[in-house]
């Protein structure tokens, strides 16, 4: 097999212009809310009560093309972050009162302005998360057919008809169980999808009737502003969508320990979703936490199928997904061959400015996630495993890594990668497999290839965890499909009509029929 498959040389880091914000500031609906500070910085503002407020200090949106600033937000304080809870209490009576079709309605409204200013979310995307063309388009049409989707949902705002006469202390007696909304809930999201996973959150959230107080990511906060912008022009009521930028430590703890906030929908790291919930009290979570998908590749596998997919669940995204395929075991008879399809498509995996429409993977968040990730390399090497392709960093840019001979006491083997990385690993045989895959604390995704049906329902009842993919890299999507974590992943699921039924709750009406 060809062993000899370094990274090309051409350098992975952009040559050329200096980024800046172009479609937004060009466009109508945007213009207004965005004001130049004194050295020529976009600065926007935060939307708390139906108003667009600016903030006493701010901080810099950087962008990991270069790290130039490209933006600057405010930095709410705790007084500000109550503020916002404050309007989102005020504001429950107003979505409530407004029936639900309408409520869809405002949804199919918010889609289409979202749809008419895609160059405007496809520059935040571009310049806060660094995402090429092709993710930028992806994850704006995802969020669209989100929206979309409420009409769906609210399909699962129904109740129960329950008779008393099977029980005795309930003869003459009926019950409705009707789902109401829990009343303010707090979305706090990640980087990795900036536009994606705050829509995902929030359209249910205002759907099923509860108003929301929303914070991403200190690194990506404008695609969250940008879509609170167009949920006003829909005709959302002031203060039923209020979104706040700043520290987590400081905006997310004071929502998280508010009374009056009753569920907490968090993405990200499992560390922060752990400590949320040891300071949240008596309310509800819905935790979506980290991941470390193995791919399990079996000796009937369809090898270059199930090298290629390997490959791009790790590289997608520059491997910063939860759902991302951080290790693969394969089996030992089909190993050499799997090692030499996945560096042939590793290859193919063009790392670059993501300005550039030929690049397939831009760079990662930021120069310390790109050095964790080289140090996770280095560690693995140092044990005895080797690069087969990839393996070097330029700043913020990771080249797609095939690593072989990976064991499984590497830490690369067994922590969230969060990187372009392809570890592979060697077992004996399907039980092998099944026993190096279950080797994480984690429990969000897996998948196995294999052409046997056993073996498929085997792997998938075998597995703990939410979502067990069989001939394909796990995918999250748009939630058609639910997802969630056990374990270290969280708690929870998510996807349509799944979220729903978090973000409402129950409530039992019985009526005493009387006598007889
Ligand atoms: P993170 O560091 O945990 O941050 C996530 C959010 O929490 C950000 O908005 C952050 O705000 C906020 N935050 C941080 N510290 C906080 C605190 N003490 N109190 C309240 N909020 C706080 O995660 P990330 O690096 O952005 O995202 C990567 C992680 O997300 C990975 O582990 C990935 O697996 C996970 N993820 C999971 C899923 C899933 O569906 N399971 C999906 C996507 C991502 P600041 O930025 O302002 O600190």
């Amino acid at each position: 097999m060809a062993t000899n498959l370094s990274a090309g040389k051409e350098p992975l880091a952009p040559t050329g212009e200096y980024p800046h914000l172009d479609a937004i500031l060009r466009d109508d609906l945007f213009r207004p809310i965005v004001r130049m500070n004194a050295v020529g910085i976009p600065e926007f503002p935060m939307f708390i009560g139906g108003k667009w407020l600016y903030g006493e200090r701010t901080m810099g949106v950087h962008t990991p093309i270069d790290g130039s600033v490209v933006a600057a937000v405010p930095q709410a304080s705790e007084g500000l972050a109550r503020a916002a809870v404050d309007a989102a209490v005020e504001a429950r009576r107003a979505i409530r009162d407004i029936p639900g079709a309408k409520r869809v309605e405002l949804f199919e409204k918010a889609a289409r302005l979202l749809r008419e200013h895609f160059p405007a979310f496809r520059e935040a995307l571009l310049l806060e998360a660094g995402k090429p063309h092709h993710d930028q388009e992806g994850e704006t049409k995802a969020a669209v057919e989100r929206m979309l989707y409420t009409r769906a949902e609210a399909s699962h705002i129904y109740g129960d008809y329950l008779p008393g006469d099977w029980a005795n202390d309930t003869l003459g007696k009926m019950a409705l169980v009707i789902r109401e909304p829990l009343g303010v809930l707090a979305c706090i999201t990640p980087f990795n999808y900036p536009l994606f996973i705050p829509t995902a959150k929030i359209a249910p959230a205002l759907v099923a009737g509860n108003t929301v107080v929303a914070k991403s990511s200190s690194t990506t906060p404008l695609s969250l502003l940008l879509l609170a912008r167009v949920l006003e022009t829909a005709g959302f009521p002031p203060g039923s969508l209020n979104v706040a930028t700043g520290a987590g430590a400081v905006v997310g703890e004071t929502w998280v320990k508010d009374e009056r906030v009753r569920m907490v929908s968090f993405t990200g790291s499992t560390e922060v979703g752990r400590r949320l919930h040891a300071i949240g009290g008596l309310k509800r979570f819905h935790l979506e936490l980290g991941g470390k998908a193995h791919s399990m590749v079996y000796d009937d596998a369809d090898v270059p199928m199930a090298a290629a997919k390997s490959v791009e669940g790790a590289c997608k995204n520059a491997g910063q997904r939860c759902d991302a395929v951080s290790a693969v075991v394969v089996v030992q008879d089909v190993l050499e061959e799997f090692l030499e399809e996945a560096a042939q498509a590793a290859q193919k995996w063009k790392v670059g400015d993501p300005r550039r429409p030929e690049t397939k993977m831009g760079p990662m968040i930021s120069e310390r996630a790109a050095a964790r990730v080289e140090g996770l390399v280095a560690e693995a090497t140092a044990g005895g495993a080797k690069v087969l392709t990839g393996g070097t960093r330029d700043g913020t840019y990771f080249s797609p890594t095939v690593l072989r001979d990976v064991t499984e006491r590497m830490r690369v083997a067994r922590e969230e990668t969060f990187g372009p990385l392809v570890p592979v690993l060697a077992a004996r045989d399907e039980e092998d497999a099944l026993r190096i895959a279950q080797t994480t604390e984690y429990g969000l995704d897996s998948c196995v290839f294999t052409r046997s049906f056993e073996r498929m329902w085997r792997a998938a009842k075998r597995i703990q965890c939410g979502e067990v993919t069989i001939n394909d890299l796990p995918k999250h999507g748009i939630g058609h499909f639910p997802f969630g974590g056990r374990r270290e992943s969280g708690l929870g699921r998510e996807g349509i009509g799944y979220s729903i039924e978090e973000m409402t709750e129950p409530k039992t009406i019985v009526f005493n029929l009387g006598p007889r």
